[in-house]
């Protein structure tokens, strides 16, 4: 599999308002609009940081994914997304070596990027993204 960078980190806060306080206001880091993916129950906003972004993630929703997260962890950094060449054939090659997937199939992110998750039972804790833009 070619990893090609660290697209970009994600992090989980209870408001994207309240998170630009610190990410934009006083770490000067430029927003760049925010978008919700209805399918994740989730609203995202991104910080360019020289090659690669912060993505704050806010739940739409009570049972969404980044609302679990946060009951169960509290806010804060969630996951780390890689850049692939080829997203297809790094999850084929990861389900050969018996990594624990959450998504056999990429499916569609923020910005239109087919995204896929790893299990965080097969990474030692941290939740992964693979992402091909
Ligand atoms: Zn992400």
């Amino acid at each position: 599999m070619e990893i090609l960078k660290i697209d970009h980190l994600g992090i989980a806060v209870n408001s994207i308002g309240d998170g630009k306080n610190f990410w934009s206001d006083i770490l000067g880091l430029r927003f760049e609009g925010s978008e919700t993916v209805e399918t994740q129950k989730v609203t995202t906003a991104f910080f360019p940081v020289g090659d690669s972004e912060v993505e704050l993630l806010e739940s739409t929703s009570p049972d969404g994914p980044v609302a679990k997260f946060i009951e169960k962890k509290g806010p804060g950094f969630q996951h780390v997304a890689f850049r692939v060449a080829n997203i297809d054939a790094a999850l084929k090659e990861l389900k050969e070596k018996g990594i624990q997937l959450i998504d056999e199939q990429p499916r569609i992110g923020a910005g239109g990027a087919r995204i896929a998750f790893l299990h965080p039972k097969a990474t030692g804790g941290v939740l992964v993204e693979l992402c091909e833009r």
